[in-house]
This record gives structure tokens, C-alpha cells and sequence, in this order.
């Protein structure tokens, strides 16, 4: 029974896919504040997502965890000083479609925020079309399961041949306290339960942020706002927002390990810092468990 199941679980593998045609969308970044136009262009099998620094002759930077540079309140990846800030909202939205292969083109250092959510993304691909490949990618099924705990944050994996997220947090906050939210991976779920679901900030925080130079783009259009007592810009999208958008960030963060993924991930109070030691001990493991397919991923870009 067992060698069976194994050769089976090693040989999953899904179509490659990209867009059919460019298309952009331009916004505000939430952090910089620079207003910004993103690009997506289809490439052939085999390029990987990559992030294009358009006005900085074409600096090609991977989508990878290997590219990550800071992770403070967002995801952020870079090379030789050059970064692309807030990746995880679109790369969410990427994962959710299946795309494993497009080039991002950014003329300016950070993502448009939009409207905060991932559903201006998802609306994008969608009008851009989706096309298959015509060739195949690995889906990466570690065998053991993998876990980090920090005091009472933690994130565990258990193998499963599906993708499900299960998130919990407990914000001391009378709007948001204790939520959690079961999602199974699959596009028409996450179209309808999670792209929605904004960004949220609170505005005790924003002057330490903006010293930090943070958060220079927020504003009541583009995240959930909330002030001791409850929502300043209300209505929320759903009455438990706040955890739908941390599976929405943890599913953009895991389009880092370079390949599509499955398994039980739990989540308790984690973030873009935890989700990144995730991200670089399962690929870990896969380099443990499967050495060429793992090496590969992550330097998808060498060649290009
Ligand atoms: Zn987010």
C-alpha cells in the first residue's frame, strides 16, 4: 500500500498556466504611497512569476522565497537594492488561478493597494483570460508534517493531497477578538470567501508607522480602519473580514515557494514574518525529500 500511494503522490502534478493577453491596473501603494502601474504579460512554461522593475530596465526579480527582503506588515521582494513591496494581495490572487507562469511589470517600488483586498487582482486575471501551458508542474506534497511555534503563535503543516488553510487570530479588540476561518483551496471559494476580505489597520498604530515610514498610503479607501471601539469605515465585507484577509495573505506568501503546494496548513496569530520560516522550512524539507525538483524552483530565474 504504501510504495503505491507513494509513486502516486509523487507524480502529482498540475498544467502549467498563464494569462492570455496584458492587461494593468494602476493605484496607490499602502506603504509608499507612490502611485504605481502593474502589468501582467503571458510568458512561455517554465518562466516562473517574476516581478519586472519596468522603470529600472526591466530588473527581473522572481517570485520566490529566495527573493524575499522584508517582511514587516507586508511581504516584500527584491535584488541588488531594488524591491517590489506588498506582493502577497496579488500573489494570492495569482495562486487562486492556477497561474504559475507571467511576468509582473511595476514601474514604481510597491504594488497597488487597490481597495485592499485581492478581488481587483482576481478581476484582472479574469479579464486577461487564463490559458494552460501545454506543459506540466510538480505540486510539492511534503511527507512529514513541519511546524513552528513562538510563544502562542504558531503554523503547522500535515500532508494532505489537498490545499486547506485554517486560520486563527485573537486581536484585543472588541470589533475583531477571537475568529477563525476553514478554507479549502479552490478558485470559485476563494473568488466568493477570501479575495474580498480587506486589509486592515488600526489607527493607534498609524503614527508609528508612518515615523517608519509605513502606511503613507492608507487611507479610508483601501483598508478596514479601526479605532479603539470598532470599524471607522464600516461596513465590513463579512462580520469575520480580518481572518478571511490573513488567508488571503497566507496564500499569497506560499506562491514564494515557487511551485504549487499541498497539505493541512493551521495557522494560529501568525504573520508575513512566521508565513516566510514556513515558507523556508517546507522548502527545506522538499529539498530534503526531493532534491532536483526543489533546487529547481527556487532558481527558476537562472536561466532567463
Ligand atoms: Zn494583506
Amino acid at each position: 500500500m504504501a510504495l503505491a500511494s507513494l509513486k502516486a503522490e509523487s507524480s502529482m502534478h498540475v498544467q502549467r498556466k498563464t494569462i492570455k493577453s496584458n492587461v494593468s491596473i494602476t493605484g496607490i501603494g499602502l506603504h509608499s504611497g507612490i502611485y504605481t502601474k502593474v502589468e501582467l504579460h503571458p510568458v512561455p512554461a517554465g518562466r516562473g512569476i517574476t516581478f519586472v522593475r519596468a522603470d529600472l530596465h526591466g530588473l527581473r526579480i522572481p517570485a520566490l522565497q529566495a527573493s524575499t527582503t522584508a517582511l514587516d506588515y507586508a511581504t516584500t521582494v527584491g535584488k541588488d537594492d531594488v524591491a517590489v513591496g506588498t506582493v502577497e494581495h496579488l500573489l494570492s490572487a495569482i495562486m487562486a488561478c492556477g497561474i504559475t507562469d507571467v511576468d509582473i511589470l511595476i514601474d514604481g517600488p510597491e504594488v497597488p493597494i487597490v481597495d485592499g483586498s485581492a478581488l481587483p487582482f482576481m478581476h484582472l486575471i479574469d479579464a486577461a483570460g487564463v490559458r494552460e501551458l501545454g506543459a506540466e508542474i510538480p505540486v510539492l506534497r511534503i511527507k512529514d508534517p513541519i511546524e513552528i511555534v513562538e510563544g502562542d503563535k504558531s503554523i503547522r503543516l500535515t500532508p494532505s493531497n489537498r490545499l486547506v488553510l485554517k486560520y486563527k487570530i485573537d486581536f484585543d479588540h472588541p470589533q475583531i477578538g477571537k475568529e477563525s476561518f476553514h478554507f479549502d483551496f479552490e478558485h470559485d471559494n476563494f473568488l466568493r470567501k477570501i479575495a474580498p476580505a480587506r486589509t486592515f489597520g488600526f489607527m493607534r498604530d498609524v503614527e508609528k508607522l508612518r515615523a517608519a515610514g509605513l502606511a503613507r498610503g492608507g487611507s479610508v479607501e483601501n483598508c478596514i480602519v479601526l479605532d479603539d471601539k470598532g470599524v471607522v469605515n464600516g461596513p465590513l465585507r463579512f462580520k469575520d473580514e480580518f481572518v478571511r484577509h490573513k488567508i488571503l495573505d497566507l496564500l499569497g506568501d506560499l506562491a514564494l515557494i515557487g511551485r504549487p503546494i499541498v497539505g493541512e496548513i493551521t495557522a494560529n496569530r501568525a504573520g508575513h514574518a512566521m508565513h516566510s520560516k514556513f515558507v523556508a522550512q517546507i522548502l527545506r524539507a522538499a529539498a530534503a525529500e526531493e532534491p532536483a525538483k526543489a533546487v529547481r524552483s527556487q532558481t527558476a530565474e537562472s536561466f532567463a
